[in-house]
């Protein structure tokens, strides 16, 4: 049987991607071997909330703000009209992808070794058969088979543990130069993790790779990249899920209108491009690239009622409104940058 549209990797990206297209009326198939746990702290961000149902299958607990410190200087930011989750990972990627299945994609148990474009279509081989379709998704994460296909290039290294600690309704973020440490409540624990740019910590615990940003092209002739294959990460404060899965949407839709002729796979690219703001996260990250700034940073937001609702802002990403008030950043780092 020849699909319209085969997709590697049944994450956030690839199921929300196989529920669209499913949607759509096309034959869609999705390939993942279903056997790995995925390493994650589970929250699901204010905007991530506000374009989707959050559902109590997987709910664990809402979050009322974030906490950040910065050696032993602390700062609180509670949200003023927002709220974010922590959720368990594995029930909700099962979730989300029995929602796909429901919607009439097929499963595959099964991992992809390859891919080729033909002329008119992509085969795609596993250890036990080729699958023939027209177009393809590769949503498989950081992977190998992402890398074969152009995929991500640059990622942080983390380390994650169960701790049987109280939990409370914030989610904190310890900041430290090139990278941050965190602690995610769960229900009745709390998940702590670290982050290394350049070689796992040497802590014990389960190990993931987190992109740091975007590759260069996102698209082939007969395939799409989306979620963290195509490093579709923000990299201010790692956030994944809400691009995996909003990444996987466009790419059903680009590939749903290429398959109309309507559209060609390159204005994949211009799409996301337009709607996530990688440039203005990053630029902040790389302002906070020092101790200097960090201290600077973390004390703004616990001295200055403005400079706290900027963060909020930055945090949960309403209307981009932080792109306006970037000015205030700019502002309060300038005469720093300048000593520096
Ligand atoms: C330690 C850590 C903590 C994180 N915490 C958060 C957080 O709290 N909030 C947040 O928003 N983001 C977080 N992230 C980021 C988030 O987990 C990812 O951005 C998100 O999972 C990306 O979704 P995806 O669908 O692109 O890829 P994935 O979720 O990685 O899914 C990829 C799928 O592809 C499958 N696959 C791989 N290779 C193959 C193959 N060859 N053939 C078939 N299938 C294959 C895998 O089995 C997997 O199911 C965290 C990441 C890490 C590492």
């Amino acid at each position: 049987m020849k699909y319209d549209v085969a997709i590697i990797g049944a994450g956030p990206a690839g199921s929300s991607a196989a529920k669209t297209l499913s949607s759509s009326g096309l034959r869609t198939l999705i390939i993942d071997p279903c056997d790995r746990k995925k390493v994650c702290a589970g929250i699901l961000t204010a905007q991530y909330a506000r374009k989707y149902r959050i559902d109590e299958t997987y709910l664990e607990r809402e979050l009322k703000g974030v906490r950040l410190s910065f050696r032993d200087i602390k700062a609180e930011i509670t949200y003023k009209n927002a709220v974010e989750y922590s959720v368990d990972r594995a029930s909700y990627d099962s979730f989300n992808l029995s929602e796909a299945i429901a919607e009439g994609t097929l499963l595959k148990k099964d991992s992809a070794l390859s891919i080729e474009e033909k002329d008119s279509s992509v085969v795609i081989r596993t250890a036990k058969e080729q699958i023939i379709a027209d177009y393809a998704i590769v949503a498989a994460g950081v992977s190998d088979m992402s890398r074969l296909c152009g995929g991500v290039e640059k990622y942080a290294f983390c380390v994650q543990q169960k701790k049987a600690l109280k939990p409370d309704d914030y989610f904190e973020m310890n900041l430290m130069r090139g990278g941050y440490s965190w602690t995610a409540p769960k229900r009745y624990h709390v998940i702590t993790g670290t982050t290394s740019p350049v070689n796992y910590p040497d802590i014990p615990g389960e190990k993931g790779l987190i992109p740091l940003g975007p590759v260069k092209k996102t698209y082939s002739r007969r395939y799409l990249l989306a979620g963290d294959a195509a490093g579709l990460v923000s990299p201010f404060e790692g956030e994944g899920i809400y691009y995996a899965r909003r990444s996987g949407e466009i790419a059903a839709e680009i590939l749903s209108g290429a398959i109309a002729g309507k559209n060609t796979l390159s204005e994949y690219q211009a799409r996301w491009k337009k709607e996530f703001d990688f440039f203005s996260l990053s630029v902040i990250s790389r302002m906070l690239s020092n101790d200097v700034m960090l201290e600077a940073f973390v004390r703004a937001v616990r001295d200055d009622g403005r400079f706290n609702k900027l963060v909020e802002g930055i945090l949960i990403k309403e209307n981009n409104r932080y792109v306006k008030d970037i000015r205030l950043l700019v502002e309060t780092f300038d005469p720093l940058i300048r000593i520096i």
